[in-house]
């Protein structure tokens, strides 16, 4: 009975064998691996399947579906095929308690013989025997071996699912950070790594005595793109201008979104001295602004969008001044230089800077108080038509303050228009405005060529919701008739909200009240759109006309079709800037309505205005200029 190649001391070998190969791996396919190869040769087996439960979800799990069983894995000698099953000893799985490690199955179909074990709450091992060269005497001699080898597949199971779970969390984790660290829209890392990556590179380039420089770009005008196109037009643009700089970036440097339409790079490393730092910056920054040149295609429409960029290099000489925050606040600052400086353009920080941006504090300071006290007045630059006649005058205020002096519109205007002051300034400008159009009226009742004085509206001021309102308001208080006076309008009212605007200029209209949209030719609109709006008179952009001999033939070109164009759509032209009788001689045989200028007259007093129109002779009048 006892065979002799499994008699007992042989058998405590391959019992030890097979109990050794259980602990080969904690990877459960490497440990029933070695476990079948090792039952295959000390058993001498056929076959040996692998099966494993329902519930043990390890992802491997294929085919041969017996009673919750599933085949996972086989080994055979060089003899047998894989897989192969009687169905007969699939059967046998249905006798098998899963939970019960004793549970032992013997099938046997021709020469064949089936040891079916279970592998307690795992699965099931089938070893297969050939011509009946195992005495089933030691089956149950078996049985440990095979509880051993489950609690091996549990143990692998548990390392397993414990290993997955780690996998998990960790990439849970790296998700987590990534979203904390990066701007969903455009994928590029956000404020937040700017900051943590600022600081680091501050830190490397104080210990290596390098310098490295932050790059503020913020692009020029997206706000009228995403008003005017919608803000999926937006989205996507922004994402355009992203791919574009991350191409444009050096090695080794980052580009990063803040938020909105304002990107940064960090260049690390620029040079060793503040001067090649800085003319290593300067040339990424002209780089950047050549890139940014060529249009982008966005759905059907093809955008131009220019940056200014502001620059700043560290570490500055001053130890106090390089916390990541200050190098960012000078970044910002000296790309709102650039955006002053005319925007598409780099500016570098300068400390100077600083004292600038108190310096409009101050300003604003000061002008919340000019009203009251009586610091702003109007002055008014007549309007000639094409025969060289006085036919209006463009109201145009001004601030002269006892510490300050005169400042200039175009400077305290925008920070009035920041800082909401606006709303008040622009109500004293309309009242003033009004209150003299009215004595003009009276005074010059036989001035036949005159008709009316222009007002700039802010557009803060338009936005108003009360604006129309307001306005028929404020002509009635004067006993204005609406063609006494006449809007002027930048292209930025118009892109703002462009259906509310439309509505309002119509709303404008319907009351008598006429307008002219203003610096025509800067801002991002074009001839194509305005004919769906209601505007009967343009301004071309004084930088189009000013020195106007001297500028180049494509500038010539562009004024020219602007006032062909104009003329096509029976829209009024007036030309503004006109300096030079060269110039306003050209512009008269270009046909067109109206032209204000230097060479005509300078801004005067409202005194000044009444008196010339009193006399008015256009012979007489046009020398000597009057200084405002
Ligand atoms: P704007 O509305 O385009 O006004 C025309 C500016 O061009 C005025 O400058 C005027 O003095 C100047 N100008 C006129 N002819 C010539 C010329 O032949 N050559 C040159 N180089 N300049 C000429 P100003 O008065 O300094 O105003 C600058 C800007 O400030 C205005 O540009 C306007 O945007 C704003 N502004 C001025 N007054 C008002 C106002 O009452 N209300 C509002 N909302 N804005 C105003
Ligand atoms: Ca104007
Ligand atoms: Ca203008």
């Amino acid at each position: 009975m006892e065979d002799n190649q499994f008699n007992n001391i042989k058998f405590a070998g391959i019992q030890n064998a097979l109990l050794l190969a259980t602990g080969t791996s904690q990877d459960l396919d490497e440990m029933l691996q070695s476990f079948m190869i090792a039952a295959v040769e000390q058993l001498r087996l056929n076959n040996v399947h692998v099966y494993l439960l329902d519930a043990i979800n390890v992802g491997t799990v294929s085919t041969s579906d017996t009673s919750g069983f599933h085949y996972y894995l086989s080994y055979a000698d060089s003899h047998s095929q894989l897989p192969h099953i009687h169905h007969k000893v699939a059967t046998s799985f249905r006798n098998i308690q899963p939970c019960d490690d004793n549970t032992l199955e013997i099938v046997e179909i021709d020469d064949l013989q089936y040891f079916v074990y279970c592998l307690n709450n795992i699965g099931a091992i089938v070893l297969e025997f050939r011509h009946r060269d195992f005495p089933v005497i030691m089956a149950s001699r078996l049985t440990p071996v095979m509880h051993q080898l489950a609690l091996a597949c549990s143990t692998c199971l548990t390392i397993g699912k414990l290993e997955n779970q780690i996998r998990l969390n960790k990439e849970l984790e790296k998700t987590y950070e990534q979203q904390a660290n990066q701007d969903p829209l455009t994928k590029l890392p956000n404020r937040r790594a700017f900051r943590y990556n600022l600081y680091q590179e501050i830190a490397n380039s104080k210990r290596y005595n390098h310098y490295g420089a932050v790059l503020y770009i913020d692009l020029d005008h997206f706000k009228n793109i995403n008003d005017s196109l919608g803000h999926s037009v937006g989205d996507m643009l922004l994402t355009k201008v992203a791919d574009r700089l991350t191409n444009d970036a050096r090695v080794g440097d980052d580009v990063y979104r803040l938020g909105g339409d304002e990107f940064v790079y960090i260049l690390r490393n620029v040079g060793d001295t503040e001067a090649a730092a800085m003319s290593t910056s300067q040339s990424v920054a002209r780089r950047l602004l050549d890139s940014m040149a060529d249009p982008l295609q966005v759905g059907q429409y093809t955008l131009h969008v220019t940056p200014s960029i502001g620059v700043t290099i560290f570490p500055s000489g001053n130890t106090e001044e390089n916390d990541s925050e200050n190098v960012l606040k000078h970044a910002d600052t000296a790309m709102y230089k650039a955006k002053s400086d005319g925007r598409n353009t780099f500016a570098f920080y300068d400390p100077e800077m600083q004292v600038s941006a108190s310096k409009r504090l101050i300003l604003e300071d000061y002008l919340r108080k000019a009203i009251n006290n009586n610091e702003l007045h109007l002055v008014y630059q007549p309007i000639v038509n094409a025969n060289e006649e006085i036919i209006a005058a463009e109201s145009l205020v001004r601030w002269r303050n006892p510490a300050l002096g005169y400042v200039s519109p175009a400077e305290f205007i925008s920070i009035a228009e920041e800082s909401n002051l606006m709303l008040d300034v622009s109500v004293w400008i309309l009242n003033s405005a009004c209150a003299f159009t009215r004595r003009l009226k009276y005074e010059i009742a036989n001035h036949s060529a005159f008709q009316y004085i222009t007002i700039n509206i802010s557009p803060k001021q338009f936005k108003q919701q009360d604006f129309v309102s307001g306005l028929i308001d404020v002509l009635k208080a004067h006993d204005l008739s609406p063609n006494d006076i006449r809007l002027e309008f930048t292209e930025n009212i118009l892109i703002d909200n462009i259906e509310n605007t439309v509505l309002k200029m119509e709303e404008l209209l319907a009351s008598g009240i006429k307008f002219i949209l203003d610096d025509f030719g800067t801002g991002y609109s074009s001839l194509s759109y305005l004919h769906k709006l209601p505007i009967r008179t343009i301004k071309i952009d004084q930088s189009f006309v000013t020195g106007f001999k001297y500028k180049s033939y494509a500038n010539k070109a562009i004024v020219d079709a602007i006032i062909a164009m104009a003329n096509r759509m029976d829209l009024r032209c007036v030309i503004e800037g006109v300096e030079t009788k060269d110039d306003a001689d050209y512009f008269i045989s270009k046909d067109i309505y109206a032209m204000q200028g230097y060479y005509y007259y300078r801004p005067i007093s409202g005194n000044g205005l009444i008196d010339l129109l009193k006399h008015d002779n256009k012979r007489a009048v046009r020398e000597p200029l009057i200084k405002s």
